[in-house]
């Protein structure tokens, strides 16, 4: 009998896999596709030699997690974090960017330079209390619990509808609404604002990070690790059925809530099961990588020294672009997400030549190419982009769905980002990643902190597993020094 089985190999399942064989236990890792990793992936979607991240990019959340902190995934892997974290181009000549250093940040925002500290000084001075949230579950009563008041306030004001009020100029609120808008909701709206707020304060705190080499760099040191304490992977092997898994006295699920139901769903308690199917898919997303000639040709130069950008315009813009898709609209004008490696990574793309990720947000279940749409929103800020086109990969958000069952309709944060479903993901509860059936687990991003990677679903699903299934309190020591 093995100890433990994990569904799924993206990051949470593979964190989940590591701290436990960290302890010591048998483990086995079941991945219905040939390639372990889920949405921490690389390949060459459009050329030869040009290395496209299939999903995960820019690696924010994985710098601040305190489970590869532990982990030391730094010394594990080169990351490359660039001065500006992000941009939003304004106009062709005009964009508003996100230095790392908060005071350089706050100087290009004119009439706004204030708020911006005021906004953000507090949450940087603070940052162990926001990290120490996001690791665990909203109703833990928080260690430092008022500047994490602080946090909600403020996450209140600019998800409500009175969130112009403390600004004058379009830089701000277009910095803030870039990152607000990651979450796929309609705007202004809170859950989005808080996640986007934690992701502007590590633009200023470690920055946005990207792995030399792509995504693929994260998944192959959690593999590495794995593997040298034991695990057992088992590729192309999806998991239907828990009669067809061999027994092991934790199972855990690196699944959407709907796969972790049609698996395990008869061996849960009906209060419980009818609690998971109040659990609702978001919005969607549609990706688009593209093999360029050159870099693109921004007419503002500093964004060529940004690795990441929300292109769309003003808050007004992305706001209208994110309300259209959330009535279940293509927004005529999208807003594009956007990120350039190979400007800083030279192993992405041949010597001149230049790797491109690109995703942009649609209604759940779209079928529709957005090649067209990010090349048009592109070319308006960077005229001549098209020209540079070798070649370009299209994925919509149907076929993210079958790239990834987690990824429902394309789907990519497993789960709106709703108030309701930010405290309960995917259960109100304070231990979520236990599920109400004995031995059963779920770790995936409908766990806290939700999407990104960050491995900290995985972590904390696994060390709930330890110490309700096997009686272990002391957390495994993760570090490369114990490999
Ligand atoms: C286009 C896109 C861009 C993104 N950009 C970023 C970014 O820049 N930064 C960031 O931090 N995050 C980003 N994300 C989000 C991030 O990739 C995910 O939140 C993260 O990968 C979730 O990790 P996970 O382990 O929960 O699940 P996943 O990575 O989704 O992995 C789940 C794995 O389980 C497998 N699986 C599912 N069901 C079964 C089954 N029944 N049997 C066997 N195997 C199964 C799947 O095949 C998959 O390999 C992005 C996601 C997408 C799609």
């Amino acid at each position: 009998m093995l100890d433990a089985i994990v569904v799924g190999s993206g990051p949470n399942g593979l964190a989940a896999a590591v701290t436990l064989a960290r302890a010591g236990l048998s483990v086995r890792v079941y991945e219905r596709s040939e390639h372990l990793g889920g949405g921490s992936r690389t390949a060459e979607l459009t050329e030869p030699g040009f290395h496209h991240d299939i999903c995960s990019a820019v690696h924010p959340m994985a710098y601040a997690s305190e489970f590869f902190q532990r982990f030391g995934l730094t010394e594990r892997l080169e990351f490359i974090t660039p001065e500006v974290s992000y941009a939003n181009p304004l106009s062709p000549s005009h964009a508003a960017l996100a230095w790392r250093d908060l005071e350089r940040t706050a100087e290009g925002l004119g009439r706004d330079a204030g708020s911006w500290r005021a906004l953000m000084r507090p949450l940087l001075n603070n940052l162990d209390a926001v990290s120490d949230a996001v690791s665990h579950s909203l109703l833990r009563v928080p260690r430092q619990p008022i500047p994490l008041a602080r946090f909600a306030a403020r996450a209140l004001e600019q998800g409500s509808p009175l969130w112009n009020l403390a600004w004058q100029g379009d830089e701000a609120p277009a910095l803030l609404t870039g990152v607000i808008s990651h979450s796929i909701r309609p705007l202004p709206s809170i859950a989005p604002t808080a996640a986007g707020l934690v992701l502007a304060v590590y633009a200023h705190a470690g920055g946005w990070p990207i792995p030399v080499g792509g995504s693929q760099m994260i998944t192959d040191a959690l593999v590495a690790d794995a593997v040298s304490h034991g695990v057992e992977f088992v590729t192309e092997h999806q998991v239907d059925s828990m009669d067809n898994l061999p027994s092991a006295r934790a199972v855990i699920f690196d699944t959407s809530v709907a796969g972790l139901r049609k698996i395990a769903g008869d061996r849960m308690p009906r209060g419980y099961a009818r609690a998971l199917e109040r659990y609702r898919p978001g919005n969607a997303a549609a990706k688009v990588d593209f093999a360029l000639s050159g870099p693109i040709p921004w007419t503002n130069p500093e964004l060529a020294r940004t690795p990441t950008l929300h292109v769309c315009g003003t808050r007004a813009d992305m706001a209208r672009a994110e309300n259209q898709v959330a009535r279940g609209n293509h927004a005529d004008s999208p807003y594009v997400l956007l990120s350039q490696p190979s400007l800083f990574d030279p192993t992405r793309a041949p010597a001149g030549k230049h790797a491109v990720w690109t995703y942009t947000h649609v209604p759940r279940g779209s079928t529709i190419d957005q090649t067209e749409a990010v090349t048009r929103q592109i070319e308006r800020f960077a005229p001549g982009f098209r020209d540079l086109i070798i070649s370009s990969s299209s994925h919509t958000a149907a076929d993210l769905n079958n790239y990834n069952p987690n990824y429902i309709g394309g789907d990519i944060a497993t789960g709106d980002v709703s108030l309701r479903q930010l405290i309960a993901r995917p259960v109100l509860s304070p231990d979520p990643w236990r599920t109400a059936a004995r031995g059963i687990y779920l770790c995936s991003a409908a766990t806290p902190p939700g999407p990104g990677v960050h491995g900290l679903g995985g972590w904390r699903a696994a060390l709930s597993a330890l110490r309700n299934e096997f009686g272990i309190r002391r957390e495994p020591d993760l570090s490369p020094s114990r490999c």
